[in-house]
């Protein structure tokens, strides 16, 4: 590549970092001093092998629901995973809900985020992420250049943790299949895993979002890229931590891109 493509690349990549600080509300970038290029070499793609999920799954076998071996249609699937969501009482978290937050946006996406759990008003409205993580999460989508509608949203848990606490071993357990069927349904280009339990959940590891962030795992096939949660950024608001969402979209949005 000719020095002046580079000098472009940069120019460009400059300017896409300027605008996603914008959408997430940055004023003013400070002056640093540029890294040589080779420090900022982009680290090689790492991958883990994902075993099989453990949960007993809460689905039907496929065909069973009309009493045929016809296999059911995407449609009456998606309809009768809802509704066994909605009436599920699997795990413990089901006495203190208001709502289960199943899931929401374009059930043929290309990109599918999955957080956490619902936190207070997720469980009020039974929508994931619209609170202020989840607004900030409209932002990143907006600077990826996407709608929220073109995207796929939901959570490892689909009811509201006490306090908003972790989800405990045994209701991630208890709510697996769901969106291990969701999954299957959506069967996006790449999975977004926002925080530690997402990525734990997906990724059936024990290591923490520090150590995954910005690397491509694997899904049964369907690359996913781990980042830090929108209400930890909220939290811990460094130019660092947006640096690293950034860049870690940058990936994602390459990456559904690929083949189109
Ligand atoms: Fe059922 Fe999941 Fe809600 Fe637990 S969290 S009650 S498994 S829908």
């Amino acid at each position: 590549m000719s020095e002046t493509a580079n000098v472009s690349d940069i120019h460009q990549a400059a300017l896409q970092r300027l605008r996603f600080e914008r959408a997430m509300g940055v004023e003013f970038v400070p002056r640093v001093t540029m890294a040589p290029l080779a420090a900022v070499r982009q680290v090689a793609p790492q991958s883990v092998r994902i075993p099989e999920a453990s949960a007993e799954p809460a689905k039907q076998p496929a065909g069973s629901a009309n009493g045929t071996s016809e296999p059911l249609d995407r449609a009456t699937r998606w309809q009768a995973l809802e509704a066994r969501a909605l009436a599920c009482t699997r795990c413990v978290l089901h006495k203190g809900r208001h709502h289960v937050v199943f899931g929401t946006g374009n059930r043929e996406a290309k990109l599918v985020f999955v957080g956490e759990g619902p936190g207070q008003d997720e469980d009020l409205q039974g929508i994931p992420f619209v609170g202020r993580a989840g607004q900030l999460l409209n932002k990143i989508i907006a600077a990826m250049k996407l709608a929220r509608e073109e995207v796929y949203i939901c959570n490892v848990v689909k009811c509201r943790p006490p306090d908003n606490r972790t989800p405990l071993p045994d209701e991630v357990a208890a709510c697996w299949p769901f969106l291990e069927e969701q999954l299957e349904l959506v069967a996006p280009k790449a999975i977004v895993a926002l925080g530690s339990p997402a990525s734990k959940a997906l990724l059936r590891t024990t290591q923490g979002i520090m150590s995954l962030r910005g690397k491509w795992f694997s899904y049964r096939g369907i690359p996913v890229m781990p980042t830090y949660h929108p209400a930890f950024l909220l939290r811990q608001y460094t130019e660092e931590n947006r640096r690293a969402v950034w860049d870690d979209m940058k990936k994602v949005v390459e990456k559904i891109k690929e083949g189109q």
